[in-house]
């Protein structure tokens, strides 16, 4: 049963795109030993934008040899970059936070065309973001054996590592950064639909440098990923969907290679009925909304306290039908579009399984969808019971599956009824319940009164199907180094 939301509209904002002129080449090799090449397997693919459905530029999907080329490239790095003095290693990093942050209107727009996040988030939230990991890591090149007092830290080796396409450039620091902090060399793979930020910083590497090699990067999908998880790497850094982490661990496993995952996630958001309920709202809001819900830490579980569920579901509502979902260039758009036709699809197969489950569907009956792209109303289910599939499947878009509880033992041991544990939020006034809670839920990470905070100094990551390894703060050198 779908309900729509009537609100009427006072005002509207007018069209505010962001304009500058972006470069965008034909097409883009491998960024292999310092240089862009041609791929041996000669084969190409097209990356969608995916606001207007149209090519944006060709990559190179590479094969098992071009895999094996990047990965002599970085195995021949090694013993230069990890014996450079370390103060040497964190001046690269500095530099290439640096040029990031000198690019980053540039890369902004960039990873608002060929992933379809909205300006104002790649602008304020990811561009920010991935400077402030290389800054941070530059910071730790030269004080790792204080990091782990009392042993020796010296690096892993060739790192392989693969990354998802809701946060590109973001991921890609995530995973670069703490690599080149602690003496690796690496191998990336982007996302197939996300490539485009990758190869851009291989343009800062050259220009500030960093020796050849030293940071490779490989374009492809599924196939070019598992031919780089079994080529002679010494480590594997996964982020991406639980299906392909569990295959990814059974076949590293026994060949002695190091890995960490970070997997999905199905996190549960917690209101209890003493919380401030308009900041309580804005957090659900950007909760699950944020990145058009394509994020692995979505608050996508809401359970909400039976006394205020009509207070906040009435607030929930009037926000809902104030989210503007549209052009992603344009400064005041709040959803871009949907990363891709195939993630659409699953999208609105979930909007449909709600509706037959018998979970009632809530969304803004107001904005009007472009005709070219790919686009998702946000969108909230109501009455959903925790058998439903909305309440227990990863969807990774704009549906939020709401329910309700009565004690806070009910709400911990529905929050902790999943196979994820990604992250969690609370909102209550109560200190007291926010460490009764916190400690008992199965999760990384807890929010309290707030959610969707990062920090490179914060470290992320899982429990159970969410993955193991943690990736920022002083822990997640911890899967870069080895210690003796
Ligand atoms: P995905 O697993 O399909 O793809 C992720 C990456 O793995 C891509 O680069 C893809 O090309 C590659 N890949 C696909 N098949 C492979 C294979 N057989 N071997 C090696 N590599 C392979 O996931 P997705 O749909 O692109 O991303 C969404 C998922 O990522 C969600 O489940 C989300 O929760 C998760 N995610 C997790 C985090 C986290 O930090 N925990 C962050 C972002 C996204
Ligand atoms: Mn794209």
């Amino acid at each position: 049963m779908a309900q729509s939301l009537q609100f009427e509209h006072k005002w509207d904002y007018a069209p505010a795109p962001e304009k500058i002129p972006v470069q965008i080449d034909d097409r883009y090799g491998l960024f292999i030993n310092g240089r862009f090449i041609e791929p041996a397997s000669d084969k190409w693919a097209d990356s969608i934008n995916p606001a207007t459905e149209q090519s944006l530029f060709k990559f190179a999907v590479a094969d098992q040899s071009d895999v094996e080329t990047a990965v002599a490239a970085a195995r021949k790095a090694l013993p230069g970059w990890s014996g450079l003095p370390a103060q040497e290693r964190a001046k690269y990093l500095f530099r290439i936070a640096r040029r990031i942050q000198e690019r980053s209107r540039e890369l902004a727009i960039l990873e608002s065309m060929d992933g379809g996040k909205p300006i104002k988030e790649s602008r304020d939230i990811d561009l920010p973001e991935a400077a402030k990991h290389f800054f941070y890591h530059a910071g730790w090149a030269d004080k790792l054996d204080y990091a782990f007092p009392g042993r020796k830290a010296g690096p892993v080796g060739v790192c392989g590592q693969i990354i998802p396409w809701n946060f590109p450039l973001l991921m890609a620091a995530w995973k670069i950064a703490p690599a080149l902090a602690c003496g690796n060399t690496v191998v990336l793979k982007p996302a197939e639909t996300t490539s485009l930020t990758a190869l851009r910083l291989a343009e800062i590497f050259q220009e500030v440098e960093l020796p050849p090699g030293v940071v490779n990067i490989v374009t492809g999908a599924g196939q070019t990923g598992s031919a780089l998880a079994t080529a002679d790497i010494n480590k594997l850094a996964f982020t991406g969907s639980t299906q392909v982490g569990k295959l990814l661990a059974r076949q590293l496993a026994g060949t002695g290679k190091r890995l960490t995952l970070e997997l999905g996630g199905k996190s549960p958001h917690i209101i209890f009925d003493d919380a401030s309920i308009d900041q309580a709202v804005e957090g659900i809001i950007s909760g699950i909304y944020f990145n058009q819900g394509h994020v692995c830490c979505a608050g996508s579980r809401l359970f909400v306290q039976e006394s205020i569920m009509s207070e906040v579901l009435a607030k929930l509502d009037i926000r809902l039908a104030s989210l503007r979902v549209g052009d992603p260039l344009d400064k005041n758009t709040d959803l871009g579009a949907i990363n891709s036709r195939q993630q659409l699809d699953k999208i609105n197969e979930y909007r449909k399984i709600g509706v037959e489950e018998g979970a009632s569907l809530h969304q803004p009956s107001t904005s009007e969808l472009p005709d070219k792209g790919y686009w998702s109303q946000p969108c909230y289910f109501a009455d959903v019971q925790p058998a439903h599939r909305l309440a227990r499947d990863e969807i990774f878009g704009p549906v939020l599956a709401v329910m309700s509880f009565r004690t806070p033992e009910e709400a911990l041991s529905r929050a902790n009824n999943t196979p994820f544990g990604l992250a969690a939020g609370i909102w209550t006034d109560k200190g007291s319940k926010i460490f009764d809670i916190a400690a008992k839920l199965k999760a990384g990470v807890v929010w309290c009164n707030t959610y969707n905070q990062f920090d490179a100094s914060s470290p992320f990551g899982g429990f159970r199907e969410s993955g193991f390894g943690r990736e920022g703060g002083r822990q997640g050198l911890r899967a870069y180094l080895e210690l003796s």
